[in-house]
């Protein structure tokens, strides 16, 4: 094959290919960043430039780049069976002992699966899977979904609605009907003079104001993130969400809680509803369960849903070409073998955790830093012009990007989002590799602040 240099190829993007989330016209003009390889917690670009990936790609690279075994299982299952669908009656061995797995990973009685390609796809099955369980038991307008504003749930019609994003609303007439919102638990830029527990309840409680408004007999579920992921990595109070799935119970409201980003390992932890000690009724899995190596999503649900669906949901009349793709399941279960086997859940609690959540804090007494907040392998930095008070950067998300932009001039990936550096690692991170992104991280915080005139940056 004859490789393409770099502005070849950046012509033939800009001529050719729509990025998602983008300023199209700006990145045409900038040029895309073309990547080439990866191994471990570092990827090159097709200017031979090496980076540390504090952003595991987009939230999913857990087990980290260049694992041979993946590929190998791909290869594999493609040449004995490429694909036959879940339809007619019919499935395949690699489907069948994920399912199992899944259940068996999975917190309490979640031991049903329904599998899609996608975070998004799974959140559109949840909407419809669940308000078919309410109509079959003779609920039919137990149909509203409550999620919450800045959530994020996918790009889909019913992923983007679920979500509370109101750019994302804005672009072809979202949310569809019957999915309300209520606000966030971002105590760092709404608590006000709160405390972070006097502010978690409190936005819990938001939850029961609505579902009182609408009536209970109207709310089908609630669903969010455990920490809100796009938004900006939010971490709500520990006494948020035992409070939210109290309500839930209490008026009869099914708890699902998105684990695409969360689930994992991420948080040090296989599933963050485990860190918040909720039983979720259903989750939604993506992103890790395959590191990202092949698309795969799936359903989780419990016991209870199971059932009804069983003896009352007649023909389930909807399901996905690639539902269980034999390649795309295989590939899951040799990824959550090597998390299993190299035990990388385990090493995050005893060792890696502990010394990223040091040098993460240290990072939050540089003069940029007016919060930094993490949870095992998951984190953010928000920038503040005058620390310690919390308010925002006037032209907000200027200075994030700028911080990026030096951040990846010295050799590091992180995310920004409004003016919050996010953090999320490749599980893998080595003590050594933490201090590697420390060095980084905390030089382009120094850049960022001489380019603003701000503190005094002692290093
Ligand atoms: C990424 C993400 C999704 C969407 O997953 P896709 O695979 O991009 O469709 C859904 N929920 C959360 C929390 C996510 O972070």
């Amino acid at each position: 094959m004859n490789h393409l240099d770099t502005h070849a190829l950046q012509v033939l993007d800009a001529a050719h290919h729509l990025h998602p989330f983008n300023d199209n016209a700006a990145l045409a003009k900038r040029g895309t960043r073309i990547l080439t390889k990866g191994e471990g917690v570092y990827v090159w670009d097709s200017e031979g430039n090496k980076l540390l990936d504090a952003f595991a790609g987009l939230w999913c690279v857990n087990i980290g780049y260049g694992r041979k075994e993946l590929g190998e299982v791909a290869s594999k299952q493609m040449t004995q069976l490429a694909y036959y669908n879940s339809f007619f009656s019919c499935t395949t061995e690699p489907t069948v002992r994920l399912a199992a797995k899944l259940a068996e990973l999975c917190p309490g009685d979640l031991n049903h699966v329904f599998f899609s390609n996608s975070g998004s796809e799974a959140n559109d099955t949840i909407l419809r899977m669940v308000r078919h369980f309410w109509a079959v038991q003779g609920q039919p307008k137990k149909n509203v979904f409550i999620g919450r504003l800045n959530g994020y749930h996918g790009s889909t019609v019913a992923g983007a609605s679920l979500g509370g994003m109101k750019g994302m609303h804005a672009m072809g007439g979202l949310p569809i009907p019957d999915i309300v919102h209520i606000n966030q638990p971002y105590w760092f830029g709404e608590g006000g003079d709160l405390s972070p527990e006097e502010f978690g309840l409190q936005r819990a409680r938001e939850l029961e104001d609505k579902i009182l408004e609408l009536g209970p007999d109207r709310v089908a579920a609630f669903i969010g993130e455990p920490i809100q992921g796009a938004a900006g990595v939010f971490i709500p109070p520990m006494n948020y969400w035992p409070e939210i799935e109290r309500i839930c119970r209490k008026y009869d409201v099914l708890l699902v809680a998105d684990e695409v980003i969360c689930g994992f390992g991420r948080t040090g932890h296989w599933f963050a509803s485990e860190y918040f000690g909720i039983q979720p009724d259903i989750m939604t899995l993506a992103k890790g369960i395959t590191s990202g190596y092949i698309p795969l999503g799936a359903v989780m649900f419990n016991d209870r849903i199971s059932k009804v669906l069983m003896e009352k949901g007649g023909e389930l009349a909807h399901g996905y070409t690639y539902s269980g793709h034999p390649v795309c399941t295989a590939v899951a279960l040799e990824n959550i073998r090597i998390l299993e086997e190299e035990k990388m859940v385990e090493n995050i609690q005893a060792n890696t955790g502990p010394y990223l959540a040091k040098r993460w804090a240290e990072l939050g007494e540089h003069p940029l830093v007016g919060e930094a907040r993490l949870v095992g392998m998951v984190g953010a930095l928000e920038l503040v012009p005058r620390k310690p008070s919390r308010e925002y950067f006037p032209d907000r998300g200027a200075v994030g990007q700028m911080c990026r932009d030096f951040a990846l001039r010295n050799g590091l990936i992180l995310r920004a989002t409004n003016d919050a550096m996010l953090l999320s690692p490749p599980l893998i991170i080595t003590r050594d590799q933490i201090d590697e992104m420390f060095d980084k991280a905390w030089k382009s915080l120094d850049q960022t602040a001489a380019a603003l005139g701000i503190g005094k940056v002692a290093a």
